[in-house]
């Protein structure tokens, strides 16, 4: 255990200890002041210190497989999950820590309602992100990834306080896994959910490959930020259109953050609309097809636009046109898809004509329609739609407005000149018969009058696109896939799985659309698992979000090398009851679980449809006031911190920072606060170790309150107000000469989720022999928390003997008197003189006797 090793400094060594990287209590003077570096040292009484006991604890806790769960006999299950992090060189981000936590406090806490709580961990170590770590290195992946990830555990993951069961972690980087990545693959081909097509693609140029459209933000690479090219390539897609509906469908019985659900309903983006074809002047026996989602502005329309590709254009080109059409085919197949990239197209001579008035309508081929965007042919109406005004703009083409807002004089559109595109609904003019209607009026009678001719009809289209997973690079799970000359594209026989990455020298990407494993003889060259021809085997990788999006099947059958999950385990377990993690992967990774997980139901191989049961997107944190990067220079090291504050006052400022969900803004003054409440619990509870088991009236009354706070708080991931309400509650404890032992214990305990270091310490010393973290969660009565009655104690000569329930609106003297007559009292009183009584508000009587 290296990291009790490195950290197991002596109780009281804090302030010699130097200071190792740059983000530690170096910079923090200002949180501390005084000059005094740790504020533990400021502290009389006794002395909280977390070097004497935080590691001590994680030793015990890992011995004692405190946090293992027998899963096949664990009676009520509870699977909390969180998304494992890619092992970078860099460390675990506080970003990382913040989700960790957070979903561990929710953890503990189910822990102690009773559940039998699994919260694996793993590492999701395929991929680009590791990948280009290792070319700045000039490391080998797979030796740098072993590395990183011995760090990430041992350093990291272990000394954060989160109860994670390490005897399933997972490694995607492991055959024992990615044999079980392939597998999936396989049967997603077999189901023909898996296709090698020709596509326009996204290229990064400077990671030399392709990249999902997910993958794609603004225009630019995810992952390093270049300026993604388009290129036509045959590559490997899965065919998560196929699910677009039910994708859209799911997302309203999901009971996930609603943020993720709206960006996950835009990014499938179904539109309903219009399909229709349109006849070509002069060839009678072509028709070009067309998708609009504006039928209301057709008589808008000058021009028709195709997509670069679109199989048209080879045959009604007029031979003028075609060597320009072809140049300009040439010169898009590889060009910047960026946000202000100029709108570029060719004329190809001929015309289409228009449906309603017989007009010609000029057809282009533009890149802008995609060829998988509707039908690779749009009616660009530039009038009412931003896209197609650019492009009319660009190439000199009409503009005609035919919609006008309601508020406008209806005059000719002529008259009605803009600059700008008017894309909402509105009145039509100049559309024929249509003129006068609304714009939702004019859409059902159009589509009526296409579908009564047979040229048209209602379609639905989704701006999702399939998902490609080929990725020309060496760090992933080979494609299992051999290349027949007679039998084509055969998948690896699943007894001949995993097909592993060889170890090679040259593993960098090349840049030449083919993965650096082209050229690995004794990889490519095989034989058909068919026929037993001589064979070629598929090169690409597949994209690191197909390894992530299964892990969570995998974890409770680690250990099984038969098969990919164990069905009776996946009953057990499955689907995951929480899952908590970042919404930036809203619609990458979260799309992608729904989709496999989809795809593998229908194929028989899960019993549910849906991964998570709840999914929960934690918010992110700023410095100071700032977005946190590497180029600001304000990166949080999580290291430094809990190295000097220890691992529960990170956890504890983390989590008060904001609400959880919403995220918060990291300021190292703000710490000092949350050393100060830690060190008070800590003396607090120190201090009254021997005192009076159970609290009476108003002080009954403030713990059962505190209880109801907290735990509605904790469920409700309002860490902050619980960690409020807690600082509260200790506030009124230290305010009091005697504490019970029953509210200490309370205060430890709903703290535990929180600072599970802390409070186990204290909890063993106030003569506990098992973990506090196997404790149950304290519950609250109902009755206490009314204010109608109150229980008073009622004591002779100031010992406790009896206790009385009365109205908390009942006088001073009433009390007394009932006081006086209270049975056991009377015992203690026979005989003697009534003195004084003495009246404490809410607490007590004390009758002295003389
Ligand atoms: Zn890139
Ligand atoms: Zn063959």
């Amino acid at each position: 255990m290296a990291e009790i090793e490195s950290s197991g400094v002596v109780p009281g060594a804090a302030q010699s200890t130097g200071v190792e990287s740059k983000n530690t209590v170096e910079d923090i003077p200002t949180a501390i002041g005084s000059g005094q570096k740790y504020p533990i040292a400021r502290v009389s009484g006794p002395k909280y210190d977390f070097r004497a006991f935080e590691p001590k604890w994680r030793a015990r806790w890992e011995e004692q497989k405190l946090y293992q769960v027998d899963l096949r006999h664990a009676k009520r299950p509870y699977y909390n999950l969180m998304m494992f992090p890619y092992p970078s060189a860099e460390g675990l981000h506080v970003g990382n820590v913040y989700s960790y936590v957070g979903s561990d406090v929710h953890g503990r806490w189910m822990a102690m309602q009773g559940y039998d709580v699994f919260e694996p961990m793993g590492f999701d170590a395929f991929g680009i992100h590791s990948e280009n770590f290792a070319i700045k290195r000039g490391i080998h992946p797979r030796i740098l990834t072993a590395r990183n990830i011995e760090h990430f555990r041992e350093a990291q993951l272990k000394r954060i306080g989160n109860r994670f069961d390490w005897s399933h972690e997972l490694h995607t980087t492991s055959p024992s896994y990615y044999r079980w990545t392939q597998w999936i693959f396989v049967q997603l081909f077999k189901a023909g959910l898996a296709e090698r097509k020709t596509a326009p693609v996204n290229w990064c140029p400077k990671d030399k490959t392709v990249l999902a459209d997910e993958q794609v933000i603004d225009g630019r690479c995810e992952r390093c930020g270049s300026v993604v090219e388009r290129r036509w390539l045959e590559q490997w897609f899965l065919k998560i259109t196929n699910y677009a509906q039910r994708l859209l469908d799911d997302l309203d019985q999901l009971d996930w953050s609603e943020r993720i659900k709206v960006a996950q309903r835009n990014w499938i983006g179904r539109s309903e609309g219009l399909e229709f074809s349109m006849a070509i002047a002069g060839m009678p026996e072509e028709r070009v097809q067309v998708y609009t989602t504006r039928p209301d502005t057709i008589f808008g329309m000058t021009f028709v636009a195709l997509a670069p590709h679109h199989p048209l254009i080879a045959r009604i080109t007029s031979p003028a046109y075609r060597e320009a059409v072809a140049r300009y085919q040439e010169a898009v197949s590889n060009v910047q898809v960026g946000e202000n990239r100029a709108m570029t197209g060719v004329f190809t001579g001929i015309y289409a004509l228009h449906p309603f008035t017989d007009e010609r309508v000029p057809i282009w081929v533009a890149d802008f329609v995609l060829g998988e965007h509707g039908a690779g042919a749009v009616m660009g109406v530039p009038a009412h739609d931003e896209t197609d005004m650019a492009f009319a703009r660009a190439m000199g083409l009409p503009v005609r407005f035919v919609v006008l807002p309601a508020h406008a004089p209806v005059s000719p559109s002529q008259e009605y000149v803009q600059q700008e595109a008017f894309v909402r609904p509105g009145i039509l003019v100049d559309s024929g018969e249509y003129s006068g209607m609304t714009s939702e009026q004019a859409r059902t009678a159009i589509i009526d009058w296409f579908e009564a001719r047979g040229t048209g009809k209602r379609a639905v289209k989704y701006r999702l696109r399939d998902w490609l997973i080929s990725r020309q690079r060496y760090w992933g799970p080979p494609i299992p896939i051999i290349y027949c000359p007679v039998h084509g594209a055969v998948p690896v026989p699943e007894d001949q799985l995993p097909v592993v990455l060889p170890d090679v020298e040259n593993w960098m990407p090349i840049g030449t659309g083919t993965s650096p494993l082209a050229a690995v003889e004794s990889f490519v060259n095989t034989t058909c698992p068919i026929c037993g021809r001589p064979a070629r085997r598929e090169t690409d990788v597949s994209d690191n979000f197909l390894d992530s999006s299964w892990y969570f099947l995998r974890y409770p059958s680690s250990d099984d090398e038969t098969q990919p999950w164990n069905p009776e385990l996946t009953r057990k377990w499955l689907p995951v009851d929480m899952c908590i993690g970042g919404g930036e992967h809203s619609v990458l990774h979260l799309m992608y679980v729904r989709f496999i997980t989809l795809a593998l139901h229908d194929l028989g191989y899960l019993d549910f449809s849906i991964p998570f049961t709840r999914f929960r997107a934690n918010g992110t944190i700023t410095k100071d006031g700032a977005k946190i990067s590497k180029s600001r220079g304000n990166v949080v090291n999580p290291d430094g911190y809990i190295e000097h504050f220890g691992a529960d006052v990170f956890r504890v400022y983390l989590m008060f920072m904001g609400p959880y969900e919403g995220g918060g803004d990291f300021s190292d003054r703000g710490i000092s606060g949350v050393v100060r409440f830690l060190n008070r619990v800590w003396q607090l509870v120190l201090r009254h170790e021997a005192v009076a088991p159970e609290p009476v009236g108003e002080e009954k009354r403030a713990m059962h309150i505190t209880i109801k706070r907290v735990t509605e708080d904790i469920a409700a991931l309002k860490y902050n107000t619980a960690i409020a309400a807690l600082m509260e509650y200790l506030h009124t404890l230290e305010e009091r000469r005697a504490v019970t032992r029953t509210e200490l214990e309370t205060l430890l305990l709903l703290l535990a989720p929180l600072a599970p270091y802390i409070t186990e310490e204290l909890w063993e010393r106030l003569g506990h022999q098992t973990s506090i973290h196997t404790a149950s969660w304290p519950t609250f009565e109902a009755t206490s928390i009314q204010t109608g009655v109150m229980t008073m104690l009622v004591q002779v000569n100031g010992r406790v003997r009896d206790r009385i329930e009365i109205s908390s609106t009942a006088s001073e003297e009433e009390i007394k008197q009932q006081a006086l007559s209270a049975g056991k009292a009377q015992r203690f009183l026979a005989g003697q003189n009534v003195n004084k009584i003495v009246y404490v508000p809410g607490r007590l009587v004390n009758i002295v006797t003389a």
